[in-house]
């Protein structure tokens, strides 16, 4: 199957989960993740209706932005604080907000470009050792803080990642825990936190993802076919 296939078939999935979840279809965003795939393959996703496209490398976003199609990028992989400035100008939400100096670069540039950038905090919901991402349990502080002094920056929600695991059944319950996060804070207000996205769900994981509330969900493999790092 091509690209155009794969997207129309990985839509009507979301949108099946979407409904089993009680919500509309239009209430999960779709984010194509196009790490390691050309610019023509972006733009085949994006003539097929792809409208937010997801990448885990700067690098990456700078070399293709001017070959790709306009539409909205998000950066959703570990970022560096010495790279944020390659991609301030470039990004519409950076998912990967995992500490409070990451946050103040992220400011710093912002304020120069004299824009406001939309971020989500990403939560190491397992605690897995490997993983970027704050622990459920420092969440609301890095939260607040980032409301106190980053004035530059918009807090939109969450995003985590779940561990591996052959069956996504085992892994609902981070899911379920960053979720009860989300619907937590929504009590706290500052008019700089608008918490409206969930950023949960991959290729082998997205139904469950969605079935326990996740809004966005990043998949690359299921679009584009299997990533070749040789
Ligand atoms: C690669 C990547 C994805 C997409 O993974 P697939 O399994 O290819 O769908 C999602 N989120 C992040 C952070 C990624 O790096």
């Amino acid at each position: 199957m091509g690209i155009r296939e794969n997207m129309e078939a990985v839509r009507s999935r979301i949108d099946g989960y979407a409904r089993k979840s009680g919500r509309e279809p239009a209430d999960v965003r779709l984010i194509a993740v196009s790490k390691t795939r050309t610019p023509q393959e972006i733009n085949e996703a994006i003539s097929a209706g792809a409208t937010d496209i997801g990448e885990n490398k700067v690098q990456e976003i700078v070399d293709k932005y001017d070959a790709v199609l306009p539409v909205s990028w998000h950066m959703i992989g570990h970022l560096q604080r010495n790279k944020v400035k390659y991609i301030i100008d470039k990004v519409k939400m950076i998912h990967s907000v995992d500490s409070f100096r990451l946050a103040e670069e992220i400011d710093r540039r912002a304020a120069q470009h004299g824009i406001s950038m939309d971020v989500l905090i990403q939560v190491n919901a397992a605690g897995e050792e490997r993983k970027f991402g704050v622990g459920r349990d420092e969440t609301e502080a890095l939260l607040r803080e980032i409301l106190d002094k980053c004035e530059n920056i918009r807090v939109r929600g969450f995003m985590s990642v779940a561990p591996a695991a052959e069956d996504p059944e085992e892994v609902r319950v981070y899911f379920r825990q960053v979720k009860a996060i989300f619907d937590a804070l929504q009590t706290c207000t500052h008019e700089r936190l608008d918490l409206r996205f969930l950023s949960m769900g991959m290729s082998h994981d997205f139904g469950a993802a969605i079935l326990e509330g996740a809004n966005m969900v990043r998949i690359g493999t299921a679009i584009f076919g299997a990533r070749d790092y040789t």
